[in-house]
């Protein structure tokens, strides 16, 4: 299957008039490796395992299609496509792609994820809805509730998949993939998808078709990445010079725990305006709130967790800072996958405390790339 620049442009896809307009009034003029690969195959109708490096437009590559193959609503008024992701954020910023790939052709989207008022969705799905984009739990909860209808789903899609199928989010997965009709389309994307997950992903799917747009390289080239070496005390310190040193034109910075994020965040913003910060524990509303901010460029730091670590695309943001070292090395992928997007430059910065030299060489063999170091004097450990 193609895998590089094999479209020159979207025309080189078989698309109806309305979609090719879609997509040029969204601004795409070519499209992506793996828009180029997948948008073709989806259309067949086959089952796909997609990975793409972060930033490179995975969420067209399965909407397009969704979008193309849709019945109407006076034709069908229960859901056609499910897309299941990890967190809420996500699944708004997922609609709202769609809504946009969707123009000109009225469309019932529905984002059933968490933390939202549960009596709004229950009416959107009695009214009739053509996509659902969700997370597990709340989908979960749609179905034991007899809401959302799965008998006429003929499309699944599995972002972040590896996320997806973790131990965690495991059992709701394959409540909804079982809730499905067995003759139906499964799609599942990621920047990173380890063989397990593949051999996995595959007791879910029939005869998947394999699209690697990553060719061994995970890591995206337009990211600088570079690391300090600092004593855990020093974090801190260190942060504050580095952030004054970069001048960021946005920045997130990720901390292992909640505590850690609401502790840093406390600091930082006595030193720096236009601080944020977000974690699992926090309402809903306030979570939506900072990203907004960040949307719209009033946060200029953004002190958070894993929660924003995949698939949030904000193609401001310049910096991606590790304060503390990410879970394993495809955690960190994803983490300094928030900049660089779609070709643009980012840089990420990762602080490696003496003993934790081990993730540093598992990071560096995960993207097969050598990790910069650097320097600001008296902080160096
Ligand atoms: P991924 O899921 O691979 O990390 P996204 O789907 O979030 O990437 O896309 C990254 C950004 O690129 C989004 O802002 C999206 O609208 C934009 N984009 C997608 N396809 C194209 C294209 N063909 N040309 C230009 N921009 C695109
Ligand atoms: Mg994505």
């Amino acid at each position: 299957f193609p895998t590089d620049d094999d479209y020159q442009s979207f025309d080189d896809i078989d698309l109806s008039p309305l979609m090719r307009r879609a997509v040029a009034r969204a601004g795409f003029t070519k499209p992506s490796p793996i828009q180029g690969s997948l948008i073709p195959l989806a259309l067949e109708g086959v089952d796909v395992i997609g990975q793409a490096r972060t930033g490179t437009g995975k969420t067209a590559a399965f909407s397009i299609p969704i979008l193309e193959q849709l019945d109407s609503l006076e034709d069908c008024r229960d859901p056609q496509a499910i897309i299941v992701v990890p967190t809420r954020e996500l699944a708004d910023q997922v609609g709202r792609e769609l809504e946009r790939l969707a123009f000109g052709v009225p469309t019932e989207i529905a984002v059933l994820a968490g933390g939202k008022n549960i009596n709004r969705q229950l009416r959107q799905l009695q009214n009739g809805v053509q996509v659902v984009v969700g997370t597990p739990g709340r989908l979960h909860d749609h179905l034991q509730r007899k809401s959302l209808r799965t008998d006429k789903v003929w499309c699944v899609v599995l972002d972040e998949a590896d996320r997806m199928l973790d131990i965690g989010f495991r059992p709701q997965i394959e409540r909804i993939l079982r809730r499905c009709p067995r003759q139906r389309q499964t799609l599942l994307l990621s920047a990173t998808l380890p063989p397990a997950v593949q051999r996995l992903a595959k007791s879910y799917m029939i005869d998947p078709q394999i699209i690697d747009c990553c060719q061994k390289e995970v890591a995206v080239e337009t990211i600088e990445q570079r690391y300090f070496t600092v004593a855990q005390d020093q974090k801190g310190e260190l942060l504050r010079r580095l952030l004054k040193r970069e001048d960021p034109e946005q920045a997130i910075i990720f901390c292992r725990t909640k505590r850690g994020t609401d502790r840093l965040y406390r600091q930082l913003s006595r030193d720096f305006d236009k601080c944020g910060s977000m974690h699992g524990d926090m309402q809903q509303r306030e979570r939506d709130r900072v990203l907004q901010k960040l949307r719209d460029g009033n946060l200029r730091i953004l002190v958070a967790t894993d929660v924003v670590g995949r698939g949030i695309d904000i193609s401001t943001i310049s910096h991606i800072i590790n304060y503390d070292l990410p879970q394993d090395s495809d955690d960190y992928v994803h983490r300094v996958g928030r900049t660089g997007r779609m070709g643009r430059d980012g840089i990420a910065f990762t602080f490696v405390v003496p003993g934790e030299g081990e993730m540093l060489t598992s990071i560096e063999q995960r993207i097969n790339r050598e990790l910069i170091r650097d320097q600001i004097e008296g902080y160096d450990a």
